[in-house]
């Protein structure tokens, strides 16, 4: 049978699904994560080397552009100081010299005995540079080559510390020299450099804790060193040699895991060396928060995803618990009970064996048939009106249907039809469970019929015990009231259809108690037995006296078998105890006994009751003949008894 109940599909597939998608979307997090990861860090190295370089190339060229201008100034002195010597040396006239340079600290002449013989710095004159110019560059001054030394770095703000022999650990100062001929005696011009120009620099681009920068003259020698960072700086240094002899600009990494990243160019007009050095592991920190963040992000994913997933999968799981207990619940009932299912109009979808058992419909005749087609019309137009009302509205309805099945039998089914409802609440299918209740409501039929055929035939007995319809001395019916009886009995359908059984009672030899305990003492006689007898009959049956001594017993509703039984009662409750009667307070016993005869007819609408009694009184007669005291059934009657059996 096609179950229209929700049908879960494939269920192992689902469950496969629901795992799936979740270690799917595992795969996604974690692999994004690990992508992620690895850009960041990428992202960090590419961007690191191309500012690094960038920074170098920037810097150089500061540098480049600074040592311009000194050997620019110092030049313009040199020029200068052809006029410059015949007049005094003063530190004003130095010092307007480099007034408005940002680079230049400080200017000064030494003489050939290193003696400085004029400064912008008053202080310096006098004093004696040290002979620790190292590294040359040369160039044209006035037609003639001078050179130019870029000297180590001093401590001191200017020319003054750079003749001091205890350099402070703070350097400050480059020291550029030009080396020239004068009147046939060298003399020699010297500057100082403000470092803290490039200081300045490196701050502004925000590196100044994990950058070290270095300057080396063309011999290697380390000329300026700020802020070192590096261990080892003399691997360090011909490390960067090695490098800038193979290639004049580049960049590599240096130290126990390649800690530093040196970026430097070996370049300009003058020889040379500008390398940056980059602390990559303290620069990287923040990448590696970063990629910190991302792991804790992808675990937190995961946390929510799993818990997602099992909200998910136990979700399904009572879903599907659920479906299958109802559809174990509709098995269950409709195995036992009539279902039909229908759509909202009334078309019939689907409905299960015990339907078409009942109904004797086959399954392909009313599948797509409305509902209509099992009306017996039996039920008012109200009763269907106030059924739809109720379960369009969806509310349960239950009844009682008298339908019509396929063979035109007529069946009682008590109904339940529920409006099932879809997740929105609107109703789209109604499904009916019955039970058959005909032959309950066939027996209730029959029962009521019954009741009230006894109710009447009781009603009627009483109505003909009326003076007219009863024999004086007994209370019995008479003639008259028989027939009264026996029509009104005609006339219940029920009744005329049933077998009826007539009994003819006759005391033996009665003439005998008249003879010997006197006639009142004969009319007690029969008066006892009345009493008697009545008792022995139901309320249905009536006794009547059809003279003298000779009664009758009508029995509807009895067959001879059922009037037997009943005459054998008659006749042992006669015998079974004699009847008391005083005679002038001394008490006789009398006893007695009677002969019966039995007639009977199949039906009570085709019998004559005469003809019935006459029968019953021949077979009374050979009662008596036979020896009184017993049963008699007429011959036709026990004809019909052996045919029966
Ligand atoms: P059997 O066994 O053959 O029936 O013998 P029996 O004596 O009963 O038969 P029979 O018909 O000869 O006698 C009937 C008697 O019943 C005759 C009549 O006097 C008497 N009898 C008839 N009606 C009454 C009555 O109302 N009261 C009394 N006491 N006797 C009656
Ligand atoms: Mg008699
Ligand atoms: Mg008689």
């Amino acid at each position: 049978m096609k179950s229209y109940v929700a049908s879960l599909i494939k269920p192992r597939l689902v469950r496969s699904l629901i795992v799936g998608v979740g270690l799917l979307m595992l795969s996604v997090i974690w692999g994004g994560n690990a992508y992620l990861y690895h850009t960041l860090a990428q992202n960090f190295e590419e961007r690191l080397e191309d500012q690094l370089n960038t920074e170098t190339l920037f810097l150089d060229d500061h540098i480049e552009r600074s040592l311009d201008s000194v050997t620019n100034k110092l030049e313009a002195a040199v020029v200068q100081s052809q006029t410059i010597t015949s007049l005094k040396f003063d530190s004003a006239t130095l010092r307007k010299l480099i007034e408005s340079d940002l680079i230049i600290r400080s200017v000064s002449l030494i003489n050939d005995r290193r003696e400085v013989i004029a400064s912008s710095n008053p202080l310096n004159v006098g004093q004696i540079v040290p002979q620790n110019l190292i590294g040359q560059s040369r160039l044209q001054v006035h037609g003639t080559e001078a050179q130019l030394n870029i000297g180590p770095i001093f401590n001191a703000r200017d020319i003054a510390d750079a003749t001091r022999n205890n350099p402070s650990p703070i350097q400050r100062a480059i020291l550029a020299s030009l080396s020239f001929e004068h009147q046939g005696r060298n003399f020699e011009w010297i500057a100082t450099i403000n470092v803290s120009y490039f200081e300045n620099f490196w701050k502004r681009i925000g590196h100044s804790e994990s950058i070290e920068i270095l300057l080396l003259n063309s011999q290697g020698k380390l000329i300026l060193n700020f802020q070192p960072k590096a261990p080892n700086q003399q691997i360090l240094m011909e490390r960067l040699l090695q490098e800038a002899e193979r290639d004049p600009i580049g960049m590599f990494y240096f130290g126990a895991d390649d800690r530093f990243l040196v970026s430097y160019r070996f370049t300009g007009k003058r020889p040379k060396i500008f390398a940056q050095i980059a602390d990559h592991r303290a620069l990287s920190e923040p990448v590696r928060m970063q990629q910190i963040q991302l792991s804790r992000l992808a675990i937190v994913l995961t946390i929510i995803l799993f818990a997602i997933i099992a909200i998910i999968y136990r979700g399904y799981l009572r879903y599907e618990q659920a479906a299958i207990y109802a559809q174990n619940l509709f098995t269950a009932v409709t195995s036992h009970v009539m279902m039909s299912q229908s759509t909202t109009d009334g078309r019939i979808i689907d409905v299960n064996a015990p339907f078409l058992k009942v109904t004797g419909y086959q399954r392909k005749d009313i599948i797509g048939k409305n509902h209509r087609i099992l009306n017996s019309g039996a039920q008012t137009k109200d009763f269907y009106t106030n059924l739809w009302q109720t379960i369009s509205h969806g509310n349960i309805w239950s009844g009682t249907f008298k339908n019509r099945t396929f063979n035109d039998k007529l069946i009682w089914v008590n109904s339940t039809i529920i409006p099932f409802k879809d997740q929105w609440g609107k109703v789209y299918r109604y499904v009916a469970l019955y039970s058959d209740i005909t032959d309950a409501i066939e027996t209730s039929i029959k029962f009521e019929q019954e009741r009230k055929l006894r109710e009447s035939l009781e009603s009627l007995n009483h109505t003909l015990q009326t003076t007219a319809n009863t024999d004086a001395l007994t209370g019995a019916l008479n003639r008259r009231g028989l027939d009264a009886f026996i029509e009104s009995a005609r006339k219940e359908d029920a009744l005329a259809q049933t077998p009826v059984s007539v009994l003819v009672l006759d005391v033996d030899h009665f003439k005998n108690i008249n003879d010997t305990w006197g006639h009142a003492a004969g009319d007690e006689v029969l008066r006892s037995l009345t009493d008697r007898w009545t008792n022995q009959i139901r309320a249905s049956d009536v006794l009547v006296r059809l003279g003298g001594e000779e009664f009758a017993v009508v029995l509807l509703r009895s067959d001879a078998q059922q009037a037997r039984q009943v005459a054998n009662k008659i006749l042992d409750i006669t015998r079974s105890a004699p009847i008391r009667y005083e005679i002038e307070g001394v008490p006789v016993d009398l006893s007695v006994t009677i002969s019966i005869g039995l007639a009977g007819a199949r039906t009570l609408r085709d019998t004559d009751i005469q003809v019935l009694i006459n029968n019953a009184d021949r077979a009374l007669y050979r009662a008596k003949s036979s020896g009184r005291n017993r049963v008699e059934v007429d011959p036709w009657q026990s004809l019909d008894q052996k045919r029966k059996a």
